[in-house]
């Protein structure tokens, strides 16, 4: 049974929606301003039921946009502060990338050093391989010449450490309700008055959306725009860009024995992100696979065991409206990955391992992948908006950012935080735009 009213109402109990509400419970009883009592969780469906509940897990700083380091940074401070709750390893990350993407790693180490994040940065041919062969002795990677190893960061397995999450919340005296959807919002004098679901109306004084990528459907039922004028930090505008573009995640696992995936002293490997621009050739075959930058990612596969990784994410080549968000992942008809993707991350895989040639027949079988919603610049927002709509758009970037939550409830309670600054929705009216960088993913 809902609750006639609650104070706060969190809908989405993914990453974000669990560590705020567990957050704001926190802060209200430390504060003396309320109790876990004051905040309600409700999801459609079930705890990780969205992006969630299938993301790879990875866990980096590696970015090349400062407010996104920064924040990633307060973010590895969290799992790091819950390893264990949260089913955190911290192996630590190595991105790998060719002579055209230097300067951004270069300036990423660079800009981790001023914020005490230890990285090692190896720059040549030669010293790369060395390195990386210190590490793997099958280590064969072509087209690299630079690499950072970020030390701390990793991966977390993502149902485990949701369901960490929900128990912190619970502790702290959240309540959380599961296959009720919220269907609207009655609004009055520009706020939330209540918010209106399959089983009833629940009146509130302020909401937090984190409904990863169903936030168009909210963001539509609270009466914002589907699309927006950006202006781009050289004062240019682009009219009528759509607030959310849907992209599809590639990824999958192979099921390798888990024991042919470590390191040489026999112990786990750091999540390992390559990026080549020599090109690559089907393991089984020998034909060409591409002659682009192309870019894969691996870490060892807690569900099924084995290597679980995947590449640049496929863009949704249509209107935000018609696009199939359920059934949501796996399940989904359309956005599972293909054999295209199989063929490109296992010969991209046995590129980088002499281990790995030859091992596509041990790519699971099951559907795998799902699609994530990105913002007009492929960066997070996190802002309020009529009045007391706390929204937490994450683009897609943000199972890693387990931090936020607690920021946002620092928010909730009035308290603005710099770390989320640079993530508010005015900047595509002020053109206070992230930087890009040169990786072939939209995320870096
Ligand atoms: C295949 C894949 C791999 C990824 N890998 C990584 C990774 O390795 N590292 C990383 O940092 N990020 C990764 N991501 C991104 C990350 O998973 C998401 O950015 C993050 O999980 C979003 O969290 P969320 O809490 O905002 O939303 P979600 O986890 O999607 O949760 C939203 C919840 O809202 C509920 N909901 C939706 N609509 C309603 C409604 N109307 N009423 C009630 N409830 C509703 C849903 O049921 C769902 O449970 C990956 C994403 C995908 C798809």
């Amino acid at each position: 049974m809902l609750p006639e009213r609650a104070r706060y109402v969190v809908i989405g109990a993914g990453i974000h929606g669990l560590s705020t509400a567990w957050n704001l419970a926190t802060e209200l009883s430390e504060s003396g301003r309320g109790d876990g009592g004051d905040v309600l969780v409700i999801d459609k469906e079930d705890i990780g039921a969205g992006a969630s509940g299938v993301a790879c897990g990875v866990i980096r700083n590696n970015y090349f946009q400062p407010g996104m380091r920064r924040l990633m940074a307060h973010s590895v401070g969290t799992w790091e502060a819950h390893a264990s709750e949260l089913s955190y390893h911290g192996v630590g990350y190595i991105q790998l990338a060719p002579d055209s993407m230097r300067d951004d790693v270069r300036q990423i180490h660079a800009e981790q050093q001023e914020i005490g994040y230890e990285s090692v940065l190896v720059e040549g041919v030669d010293e790369c391989r060395s390195y990386m062969l210190g590490l793997f002795d099958d280590w064969q990677a072509p087209g690299i010449s630079i690499l950072l190893h970020e030390k701390r960061g990793g991966y977390a397995n993502n149902t485990a450490s949701l369901s960490g999450l929900a128990e912190k919340a619970r502790h702290a005296g959240v309540r959380i309700v599961t296959g009720v959807t919220v269907t609207g919002f009655d609004l009055d004098d520009d706020r939330v008055n209540a918010v209106v679901t399959s089983d009833g109306t629940v009146a509130c004084d302020a909401v937090v959306v984190a409904v990863g990528p169903w936030v168009r459907d909210i963001w539509s039922m609270l009466g914002l725009p589907p699309a927006i004028t950006v202006r781009t930090p050289d004062g240019r505008e682009l009219p009528d860009r759509p607030m959310w573009t849907y992209w599809a995640l590639q990824e999958g696992t192979l099921e390798v024995d888990p024991r042919e995936f470590v390191d040489n002293a026999g112990g786990l490997p750091p999540v390992i992100h390559v990026d080549s621009d020599a090109p690559l050739y089907d393991d089984q075959d020998g034909s060409l696979v591409t002659d682009q930058l192309w870019g894969i990612y691996y870490k060892p596969d807690f569900n099924f065991g084995g290597v679980q990784g995947g590449a640049s994410p496929q863009i949704v080549n249509r209107a935000a409206e018609s696009v199939a968000v359920d059934p949501y992942g796996p399940a989904s008809p359309e956005f599972v990955v293909d054999d295209g993707f199989v063929r490109m991350w296992t010969s991209a895989l046995a590129a980088c391992h002499k281990r790995f040639a030859n091992k596509r027949s041990l790519f699971q079988d099951e559907p795998s992948g799902g699609i994530g919603a990105f913002t007009p610049d492929s960066f997070p927002i996190f802002d309020t908006f009529r009045g007391n709509a706390y929204v937490i758009a994450d683009s897609n970037h943000g199972y890693k950012m387990v931090g936020v939550g607690a920021l946002v409830a620092k928010e909730l309670l009035g308290a603005t935080q710099p770390l989320l600054e640079p993530f508010r929705f005015s900047r595509y009216e002020t053109g206070k735009l992230h930087p890009t960088s040169h990786s072939p993913f939209p995320w870096s």
